[in-house]
């Protein structure tokens, strides 16, 4: 009992550290989303296995801390969405993913833009209004904007977020289930929600090699995908190896450190408009 109570006491500073940290956190980020150059968006072309094309660009959000460095989504991401500013970061991302795709168009490059949305911004109803205005803003037709959402959703809130993305879709932005396979309800969701293309989460692609069962899911969701008419996207394709295995299972897309790793904004131009033009 005695050891039981230390560790307990243990925990509880520990825990009462790491909060007293993410409040800290979330301070700095409403300073970040004020100041505009602190939280960035590196893009990822993924390309076509046939042609090296590309087929979209993920957009992934980076956090240039003046004080902690560079920090990654996984160092922040889990405290934002469980903050009150969730919307504000959802809009900022928006906003500046599709800045980004506007400066696209007016260079001619008809690429579409992925930006991933936390789950739990799709319980918010104002959110197809908001991408409404700030597609006008920006004069991006909807359908160059892919949202890239995950299906672990509570069972309870399945009815706003049918309405919100039912609302997106009639807009004409397209919809991308990411790490798909890997979610509760990947294959139920897709009966109520219509969606453009599935991502095949990278833990398929890096086991492929080695089980069957990995291989059989790519291929599994390759041929449904076919069936439904979706896109398919390989994501973490770090080989040749990797790519040549897609190639056989029939997957036509892929993104990954193999063909491009996540690049700064003013980078990207000068790539898309190379392969473009092969
Ligand atoms: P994700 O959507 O599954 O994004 C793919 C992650 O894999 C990215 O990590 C990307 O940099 C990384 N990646 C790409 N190619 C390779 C590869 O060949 N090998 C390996 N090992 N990794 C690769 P990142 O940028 O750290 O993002 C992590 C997660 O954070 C994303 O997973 C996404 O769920 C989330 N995230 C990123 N940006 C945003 C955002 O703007 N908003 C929200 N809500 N979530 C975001
Ligand atoms: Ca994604
Ligand atoms: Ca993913
Ligand atoms: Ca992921």
């Amino acid at each position: 009992a005695k050891n039981g109570g230390a560790n307990v006491a243990a925990y509880d500073s520990a825990r009462d550290a790491a909060s007293t940290d993410q409040l800290a956190l979330l301070a700095e980020l409403r300073e970040a989303l004020q100041a505009d150059d602190q939280l960035v968006l590196v893009l990822q072309p993924a390309v076509d296995l046939a042609t090296g094309a590309p087929t979209g660009v993920e957009a992934l959000i980076r956090w240039r801390h003046p004080r902690r460095g560079l920090l990654g989504p996984a160092e922040f991401i889990r405290p934002v969405e469980n903050s009150d500013q969730l919307s504000t970061f959802t809009r900022y991302v928006l906003d500046k993913a599709l800045a980004v795709a506007a400066g696209w168009a007016r260079e001619g490059l008809d690429v579409p833009i992925s930006v991933n949305l936390s789950a739990r911004s799709l319980l918010d109803r104002r959110l197809p209004g908001e991408i409404a205005d700030a597609l006008r803003r920006h004069q991006v037709p909807a359908d160059r904007l892919v949202l890239e959402i995950t299906e672990t959703v509570v069972m309870s809130e399945l009815e706003v977020i049918d309405q919100v993305l039912t609302a997106l879709r009639s807009m004409g932005v397209q919809l991308a289930v990411d790490d798909f396979g890997t979610g509760f309800s990947s294959l139920a969701f897709l009966t109520r929600i219509e969606v453009d293309e599935l991502k095949v989460d990278r833990s398929f692609v890096l086991q492929m090699a080695d089980s069957r069962e990995a291989a059989a899911i790519v291929r599994y969701t390759v041929g449904m995908a076919n069936e439904l008419g979706l896109r398919v996207v390989a994501e973490g394709v770090e080989t040749a190896a990797q790519r040549s295995a897609l190639v056989e299972l029939g997957c036509t897309a892929a993104q990954g450190y193999h063909f491009f790793k996540p690049m700064p904004a003013d980078k990207i131009g000068a790539v898309l408009g190379s392969l473009a033009r092969q």
